[in-house]
């Protein structure tokens, strides 16, 4: 009836192209509906995964191995701001992994979308998150410092984080912090217990720093580099501040709660690519072929995903797979995102 009408109107005289737009927009139509639709996707996809035992914490961070396995919480957020949650969306883990894609958007921002390009590189390594190979492989095929690697993988991101400018180590920590904090929409604490606990258990990042410093891609201090990375990797977050984060991304670098610009849109798609091709480490394709949503996992157990215009989704369950990815949190966020039409690359649904 509404199709019919518009038509009609808008064939009669221009002045009724306002009239097109008023009747024919379903914007609102859809606001009114999203509600109920997401809820129900977050509270199906909770009680289905709820009693899954899969996976294990991690415990190469003795810390890690002492969270609660069964903490499970899920949250979605829309582009009115709308948080929809089940489960445990308080208790706090450590971000992990997942603050490497802020800290290189952070470090995007400031320097451009070139800086990570060329110091680091945007492809995948197909190899495990703290891989040394992957490090001598890139060397041994195109020569040292060369930027074939991508800032989602230890090697990487302990690169990126020491190209976060700053007078000193707690200028630069500031601008990390500061970062994660806006895109939370809240401010975050560091995790003390886990800060120490990956302090003094990271001779392998050590290593990890120390090789890139040789190869070139750090310019600066690299033990610095290594403290940072250790201390952004401590942050705590709940799963509904990784949905917030994860919805500053979808939005165009705008919280959509607190209206804060965090990011210039314009930058944001090349966070999104590199998180399309890395995020999950050696299973990014495998997760891209079911999902199609650019996403992040953290070994504490978080996963951010994010669909570009419709929502930002986080789950939170510690025990991991074989590649230090979530198994709850994949699980969950694919069906629900496949609930929602989120898969960036399907036609809309047709309801
Ligand atoms: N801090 C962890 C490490 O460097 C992060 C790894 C991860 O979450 N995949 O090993």
């Amino acid at each position: 009836m509404q199709r019919t009408s518009s038509t009609a109107v808008s064939a009669a005289i221009g002045a009724s192209l306002l009239a097109l737009v008023v009747v024919a927009s379903p914007v609102p139509v859809l606001q009114a509906q999203a509600g109920p639709d997401v809820q129900a996707a977050v509270d199906a996809a909770y009680a289905k995964y709820k009693g899954l035992k899969e996976g294990k914490n991690a415990d190469y961070i003795p810390a890690l191995a002492k969270v609660d396995p069964n903490l499970f919480g899920i949250a979605v957020v829309t582009a009115d701001g709308k948080v929809y949650t089940a489960g445990d969306v308080k208790t706090e883990v450590s971000i992990q992994s997942i603050s490497k894609v802020f800290t290189m958007a952070q470090v995007i921002q400031e320097q451009g979308l070139e800086s990570i390009e060329k110091r680091i590189g945007v492809d995948a390594t197909g190899a495990r998150f703290n891989s040394i190979i992957a490090i001598e492989g890139v060397r041994s095929v195109v020569g040292t410092g060369a930027p074939e690697m991508n800032a989602l993988v230890n090697p990487g991101a302990i690169s990126s984080t020491s190209m976060v400018t700053g007078g000193s180590a707690d200028a630069v920590w500031a601008k990390i912090i500061g970062f994660h904090n806006d895109a939370a929409g809240r401010p975050l604490t560091v995790l003390e217990d886990v800060y120490k606990s990956e302090s003094d258990s990271n001779q392998r990042n050590q290593a990890i720093g120390a090789l890139m410093f040789a190869y070139g891609y750090i310019k600066t201090d690299w033990k610095q580099a290594v403290d940072l990375y250790t201390r952004q990797c401590s942050i705590g977050v709940n799963a509904k501040d990784l949905a917030m984060m994860a919805a500053t991304l979808a939005f165009g670098g705008t919280n959509p709660v607190t209206k804060k610009q965090v990011m210039d849109s314009a930058k944001v798609p090349g966070v999104l690519a590199v998180m399309a091709t890395a995020g999950l480490y050696d299973d990014s394709g495998k997760w891209l072929y079911h999902t199609g949503l650019p996403a992040k996992s953290g070994v504490g157990g978080g996963i951010i995903a994010v669909s570009p215009g419709k929502f930002g989704i986080a789950v939170v369950s510690p025990p991991l797979d074989d590649a230090g990815n979530s198994v709850r949190a994949q699980k969950a966020m694919a069906d629900i995102s496949n609930a929602l039409g989120g898969n960036p690359y399907a036609l809309a649904k047709k309801n």
